[in-house]
């Protein structure tokens, strides 16, 4: 399995041969949430995160492949800027394979063994207080046919949008970078997420990149389900920028999810980035987007 530890110690790798690296905030339980920056700073930026659900730590593992194989074939041009976010759950992902050994508050602790009802933590989905980052964002927060509103290994929106530390470390972070798309990736089923009540030509615009992406990866464009709150969500309606939730792996798999799936899933996305980001770096400086289907991710 791919761990919290693992993934500081890969970080520090990068950073010895010279890629930059830094830390985009902090968890509930104050862990630092790396990030590896490769490409260029030109101000066309993208974010890649994965991990945001405890139990999907190989996404975690997936998004640090992609970062190095954009380091590995340095010749392939990227007209932009790529901050991998390989973890965004840190806190969950050490619940998730450590149980809460981990963890020093008692009351922390027996709350978590209680929500959980037991000590077997490798289903959990959310972060260590119980919120499933992924419908904390505000973005029809708390509207989901799914929401929970207490305490849960899955489902729980939070107190209030960005009420848990790492979704609000995520936002912050975003608002920053300001970047032009981002690609989220989940477990599991082979499938793309890319609507939010886009209008108009971001309608189409967003489904078209789904549709290369689509094609690209071999999976199927999702439609619209009555999901809300999530940091794809949020970006769609914030930003405006299309937006793309991917969940790896094949359904016939159940979670805990084997991590000998890993090179399929790797060979699946390893040049989606940067092809995705050139392209839309490409559409921005094109007036005429539309009608040039066939010529995406060339
Ligand atoms: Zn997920």
């Amino acid at each position: 399995m791919f761990s919290y530890k693992d993934l500081l110690k890969e970080t520090q790798l990068f950073c010895q041969r010279g890629i930059e690296t830094g830390i985009v905030g902090e968890s509930e339980l104050k862990q630092q949430i790396p990030y590896i920056f490769v490409g260029k700073k030109n101000g066309n930026y993208m974010i890649v995160q994965g991990a945001i659900h405890a139990r999907e730590h190989l996404t975690a593992l997936v998004v640090v492949c992609l970062a190095k194989y954009l380091v590995k074939n340095a010749e392939l041009n990227i007209n932009g800027g790529i901050y991998f976010v390989p973890m965004v759950n840190p806190d969950g992902v050490r619940l998730c394979q450590e149980g809460v050994g981990f963890i020093n508050d008692k009351q922390r602790k027996s709350n978590l063994l209680a929500i959980n009802g037991g000590a077997d933590f490798s289903l959990w989905k959310a972060n260590a207080d119980g919120v499933d980052l992924n419908v904390n964002f505000d973005a029809k927060w708390g509207e989901g046919a799914q929401n929970e509103f207490f305490k849960s290994s899955a489902n729980y929106v939070g107190k209030e949008p960005f009420s848990a530390a790492e979704s609000r470390a995520l936002a912050e972070f975003t608002e920053r970078i300001k970047p032009c798309v981002t690609l989220s990736y989940h477990l599991k089923g082979e499938e793309i997420y890319w609507e939010f009540g886009q209008t108009s030509h971001r309608r189409y615009r967003d489904k078209r990149y789904a549709q290369a992406i689509a094609k690209y990866t071999g999976y199927a464009v999702k439609e619209p389900q009555n999901s809300v709150g999530g940091y794809k969500d949020w970006c769609i309606e914030k930003f405006k920028i299309p937006s793309f939730t991917i969940e790896v792996g094949n359904d016939k798999f159940s979670h805990p999810f084997p991590y000998d799936q890993l090179g399929v899933i790797v060979e699946q996305n390893k040049d989606l980035p940067r092809k995705l980001l050139n392209s839309i770096i490409k559409d921005k400086n094109e007036l005429h987007s539309v009608g040039i289907d066939d010529q995406l991710f060339v």
